[in-house]
């Protein structure tokens, strides 16, 4: 329920998705800040007769409350004809260009010669993010990786890091709800690993929509992955598996993952994509 494609960071096309994925149980493609490539996903996976469930997904970096970071928001099941969405989209779009020109102003004046069109290059016609900065400081000798590039430059509290506007919870939950989708948090561990602040902030996000939670995320600890699904449960809130794949931008990550009993894991979910 979380693959990125080259519509955004990752470094496959969708329709290399749709393939590697067509004996998938479930699959949905969650691009961060488009639905530019759920058309070739969609349409690929229909062409090779799959017969198992495919998602349109997006994947949103949110503004929280008081005293948690930013945290990721996965739309699940989304029309992304949907006028709402679309625009929030749009603006989330607009606040990573203006991003990327800072970005690269910091990293010219630490005197990394990347400009934003060695980024683009690696990025294509698609949405530009860090890992494709990364990936050109890689090209000139700056990094040895794109790993190496994050936790030298551009991760935050690092000197090639810059802010980008991010929309509100609560914004961001109405219009996935306005495009039919289920909004899901994405591996809740990387907005906080104290479980009594996550239950708390959960409660609360869910009293403004939240419908779920990606509680099986590939890497995480066992008891990492038991406290989610038991916060899940106490609080009502369906539960979802990824791996987060990005391809050549993140190595070692698999494309796809098990999970005990698929029917019953995933009927929540749907209730709640279907049940608009
Ligand atoms: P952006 O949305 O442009 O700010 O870039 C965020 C993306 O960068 C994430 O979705 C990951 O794909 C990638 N990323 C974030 N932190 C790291 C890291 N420490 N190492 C490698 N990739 C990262
Ligand atoms: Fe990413
Ligand atoms: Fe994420
Ligand atoms: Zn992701």
């Amino acid at each position: 329920m979380h693959v990125h494609s080259t519509a955004s960071d990752g470094t496959a096309e969708p329709r290399e998705i749709a393939e590697a994925g067509a004996g998938f149980w479930a699959l949905a493609l969650t691009d961060h800040d488009t639905c530019a490539g759920v058309g070739e996903f969609m349409g690929r996976s229909g062409e090779l007769g799959v017969k198992g469930l495919r998602l349109a997904g997006i994947e949103l970096s949110l503004e929280s409350g008081e005293g948690f970071g930013e945290f990721h928001l996965l739309g699940l099941g989304v029309d992304t004809g949907c006028g709402e969405l679309k625009e929030l989209l749009e603006e989330a779009r607009e606040g990573r260009n203006l991003r990327n020109v800072r970005m690269v102003e910091k990293l010219n004046a630490l005197g990394i010669g990347v400009t934003l069109e060695d980024a683009q290059r690696h990025a294509g016609d698609e949405v530009m993010g860090r890992p494709h900065v990364a990936r050109a400081m890689v090209e000139k000798g700056y990094a040895a990786d794109v790993k190496d590039a994050f936790e030298r430059y551009l991760k935050r509290g690092r000197p090639g890091y810059a802010e980008r506007w991010h929309p509100e919870a609560e914004r961001a939950i109405g219009a996935v709800h306005a495009a039919g989708g289920a909004a899901v948090m994405a591996h809740p561990q990387h907005w906080t690993q104290d479980w009594v602040k996550l239950e708390e902030g959960l409660r609360e996000l869910k009293g403004m929509g939240l419908d779920g939670i990606e509680a099986v995320y590939w890497g995480n600890p066992a008891e990492t992955t038991v406290a989610h699904l038991a916060i899940a449960k106490r609080l009502d809130l369906a539960v979802t598996a990824g791996s987060d794949y990005h391809g050549a931008n993140k190595p070692g990550v698999p494309f796809g993952m098990g999970v005990d009993d698929e029917e019953k894991f995933l009927a929540p979910l749907l209730a709640r994509i279907r049940g608009r």
